[in-house]
């Protein structure tokens, strides 16, 4: 591995950021990682020194710090919890920007990132085969031989993501499909799809179509492509930019649509951070404030919107975890969904200690930092299981997939785990029969 002693240029005008951290420590207790792995440089405070000391030369940038600055879910516990409110998350994405400039990346990421996330019919393609040799048994086969492993032991883990493999797509779910309102119609919503429902929980989707359509909403369901958090994560973020870009041509004229909706968190919480992170560009920058006035979570657009109280019953006991893209960290969608919960005849709410705690998934982190996710996991699921709540409700695809996994693993088989959409749509539809 090859290395460098000079200070790493592009950092020094994070030099202010960085030099804001007095190295108190408050970040240590809310640092996931950190609690689950006991590692200084892990936590905030390791890794804003870490940070220091490549802007002032006195450290290599080499493999062992790559292991620090991979190891964060973005989950700004860290900065929430700051005095100084150091911007650790941003720290890390310029580190591993800079990193992946000067060794590279690795082929699959390389692939996956320039020629995979940007055109939604190759993913659906390569994605459909995916799920056509599990649906086979081939896959299930492959594994059990070891062959799974021997490809990439990384994909056994995403393998064990999603026990049922979807029949179909969302989009073509939605396709020659009646998507206008249901009685009188009011908005016309553009309706985001992201990668995760659309590939793994179709169903999902639908029933966020259904709740939009019952409170008056004509649907359009958006040709868009990924929103591009995956690809920003990993330090790409000129690819970030590219798609932030086509996906803002891909809408066109916005005039047409009232909201633009996603119920996926990391969706519309990145959406949202368009503006910012196309802020150098004088034309797309306007374009993305543009969005910004449009986009609204699912829960947030529902209580806007002051959505019609689900009549159905259902008799059971809730909790809700907070994706860390709805938290005060980032949207600041926090009274919605619990409001949009209580509502539901029948539900008792259980409110759960550290509900903003990450769960671990955070993108594909889940899948290259296995172990340190499943402790992450570990301790969300211990919170899960002392409320005793027969359904946790979440907003966010990954976040559905990762608490189904931990309720899995922990024999919790009794305990739901579903989006506020599904909720409401059963309690909707329960009405209606
Ligand atoms: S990052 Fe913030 S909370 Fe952590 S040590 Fe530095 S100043 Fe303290
Ligand atoms: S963003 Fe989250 S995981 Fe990363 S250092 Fe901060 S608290 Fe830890």
């Amino acid at each position: 591995m090859s290395t460098e002693v000079t200070k790493i240029e592009e950092f020094l005008p994070l030099y202010d950021e960085v030099a804001k951290c007095g190295k108190c420590g408050f970040c240590q207790p809310t640092c996931p990682v950190y609690r689950a792995t006991g590692k200084e440089s892990y936590v905030a405070r390791g890794k804003n020194a870490l940070f220091r000391n490549l802007i002032e030369g006195e450290t290599v940038m080499e493999a062992d710090l790559k292991e620090a600055f991979e190891n964060c879910l973005l989950c700004r516990a860290c900065t929430a919890n700051c005095f100084p409110a150091v911007k650790t998350d941003q720290l890390v994405v310029a580190f591993r920007e800079s990193y992946a400039q000067r060794f590279g990346r690795s082929t699959i990421q390389r692939w996956i990132f320039r020629n995979f996330l940007p055109y939604p019919d190759r993913m659906a393609r390569v994605i459909g085969l995916a799920w056509l040799s599990k649906r086979m048994g081939m896959a299930d086969l492959a594994k059990k031989m070891g062959i799974v492993g021997m490809i990439n032991p990384k994909l056994e883990t995403a393998m064990e993501l999603r026990d049922e493999v979807p029949a179909s797509f969302l989009r073509d779910r939605t396709k020659n499909t009646d998507l206008t309102a249901k009685g009188e119609s009011k908005y016309k919503v553009g309706y985001w799809v992201s990668c995760g429902y659309n590939y793994m929980l179709p169903e999902v989707g639908e029933a966020t179509i259904n709740v939009l359509r019952h409170n008056g909403a004509d649907v359009e369901v958006l040709g868009n492509n990924c929103c591009g958090l995956p690809v920003y994560g990993y330090g790409d973020v000129e690819g970030a930019r590219n798609l932030a870009k086509k996906n803002i041509d891909v809408l066109g004229d916005l005039d047409q649509y009232d909201y633009i909706v996603s119920e996926c968190g990391s969706c519309s919480g990145h959406l949202k951070e368009y503006a910012e992170l196309l802020a150098a560009d004088p034309e797309y920058s306007v374009r993305a404030e543009r969005l910004l006035s449009k986009v609204r979570s699912f829960s947030e657009l529902l209580v806007e919107i002051d959505a019609e109280k689900p009549q159905g019953e259902i008799q059971a006991s809730v909790t809700y975890h907070d994706p860390c893209h709805m938290t005060t960290r980032y949207q600041g969608v926090v009274t919605q969904p619990r409001e949009l919960i209580k509502n539901v005849p029948g539900v008792e709410f259980r409110e759960m200690t550290e509900s903003d705690w990450c769960c671990g998934a955070a993108g594909s982190y889940n899948i290259m930092h296995n172990d340190v996710s499943m402790k992450v996991l570990e301790r969300k699921m211990g919170n899960v299981a002392k409320t005793e709540a027969e359904i946790v409700v979440t907003e966010c695809p990954s976040c559905i997939m990762q608490l189904s996994l931990g309720a899995k693993r922990q024999g919790m088989e009794n305990t739901k785990v579903m989006n506020v959409s599904q909720l409401l749509d059963e309690s909707y539809r329960q009405a209606d029969n």
